[in-house]
């Protein structure tokens, strides 16, 4: 996991514990992880699998369309 997981907010009327761990706590992994980058040219939130580790690019997605 990464940053990514804001993509994944919590339901209406979820507890306040759901929302404190959606809003402030998160992993740091040694190898994938899913983050949200902002490409700051054309504005666009894109999907980051990276490694970690290498720094390796996995694959890149338009946030848009990985929220589906
Ligand atoms: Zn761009």
């Amino acid at each position: 996991m990464g940053s990514a997981v804001a993509l994944s907010r919590p339901a209406e009327g979820a507890s306040a514990e759901e929302w404190d761990d959606y809003l402030h706590n998160r992993d740091n992994p040694a190898g994938l992880s899913r983050e949200l980058w902002y490409h700051n040219p054309c504005g666009s939130w894109i999907v980051v699998e990276r490694d970690t580790a290498t720094h390796e690019i996995l694959s890149t997605t338009l946030a848009s369309e990985a929220a589906r």
